[in-house]
């Protein structure tokens, strides 16, 4: 079969690799029909995460149907349709138990990143019983591709952990995948307001036609003064930070307001001051999370509802052997206006 195996920093290749097989009970192999890019194999591209070695097949996002399954395995039939979580859950660990798969003992973030990864023909996935998803029937497949990882860490990184209620006024710094998931899942709790933050013009216009209230552009405009006036002065009640640098997490402990939630979702390579000669009294939560995927489920039922439309994010489709040019593409993001590319096997 064929897959985007990384070489080392600036290097990948999409080459003739031997096809996964069953290693344990629990595991399935599926056919990958759709796969996407993420921000996090750009990182891993340039060698910021240490754990991918040579020789992995990256990816960690993807649908495809059940091409053969491990004596263990329960909930899945060759030929049925499913869903890749980004994060691999072995369901029984004291992680898992906890509903925090993301730190699954024997798995979490480990496709693409420990072990090969969903960018191929062929993927095997281990724990297919708690790692895997039914695709509902008819359901948009671009649409799908989305819930493998973005709109779960948008939602439970930057909603959830956000603490978004109705009336609340939001800031989402970052009008990248990440913070647009973030921004169309935080209506389901009718804030009253969501300021976007960015430095590109494009991405804001994207935002406000997924309904953003405000943008703000700090390339062109005072961030903090122009989210003061937005709200009286106040501050917002939800910060959510989908960028990862220090600028821009220090820009959320300046607009937060009294009470207010600052949800990280960044991944970040540095360290951030914390500014507690002004927060101290303030009030204020400041969550940290990587995505557990435990909100899959009712993201798919959002999406089955009509009540969740991820596949707006989709920009460009290539098929899996042009993965190349893909990565290109998504890598270029502000000339090529990339958000997500979709790859088709
Ligand atoms: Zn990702
Ligand atoms: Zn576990």
């Amino acid at each position: 079969m064929k897959a985007l195996v990384y070489h080392g920093p600036g290097k990948q290749s999409w080459e003739e690799k031997e096809r996964p097989k069953i290693k344990e009970e629990t595991d399935a192999i599926v056919r990958i029909t759709k796969t996407t890019i993420c921000g996090t194999d750009l990182h891993i591209m340039k060698g910021d995460v240490a754990t991918v070695i040579d020789g992995r097949t990256l990816g960690h996002e993807g649908i495809g149907t059940i091409e053969e399954t491990g004596k263990a395995v329960k909930n899945f039939k060759r030929g049925e349709k499913v869903l890749i979580s980004c994060i691999t859950s072995c369901g029984t660990c004291d992680s898992c138990k906890k509903g925090m798969y993301s730190h699954c003992v024997h798995g979490g973030w480990i496709l693409g990143n420990t072990i090969d990864g969903t960018q191929a023909e062929f993927v095997r996935i281990p724990y297919a019983d708690t790692s895997l998803y039914h695709a509902p029937v008819g359901a948009d497949e671009d649409a799908l591709v989305m819930l493998s990882d973005i709109f779960p860490t948008g939602f439970e990184c930057g909603v959830l952990n956000g603490a978004i209620k109705p009336g609340d006024t939001v800031a989402i710094v970052g009008a990248g995948p990440i913070g647009l998931a973030a921004l169309l899942t935080s209506k389901f709790y009718s804030p009253s307001s969501i300021i976007m933050i960015d430095v590109d013009d494009e991405r804001l216009k994207r935002a406000r036609s997924f309904g953003a209230t405000h943008t703000v552009n700090t390339a062109k405009e005072n961030a903090e003064e122009s989210v003061m006036e937005l709200t009286g002065g106040r501050g917002v009640d939800a910060a959510i930070e989908a960028v990862g640098i220090p600028k821009t997490f220090e820009l959320c402990e300046s607009i937060v307001a009294a009470g207010g939630h600052i949800a990280n979702i960044g991944v970040f390579g540095e360290k951030v001051d914390l500014h507690m000669e002004r927060l101290w009294s303030r009030n204020i939560t400041i969550t940290t999370r990587l995505v557990d995927t435990v909100t899959t489920p009712m993201l798919l039922k959002s999406l089955e509802a009509g009540n969740l439309h991820p596949e707006a994010l989709v920009t460009h489709h290539y098929k899996l052997g042009e993965i190349l040019k893909a990565y290109d593409t998504f890598s270029h993001a502000k000339d090529t206006k990339a958000l997500k590319v979709v790859l088709e096997g």
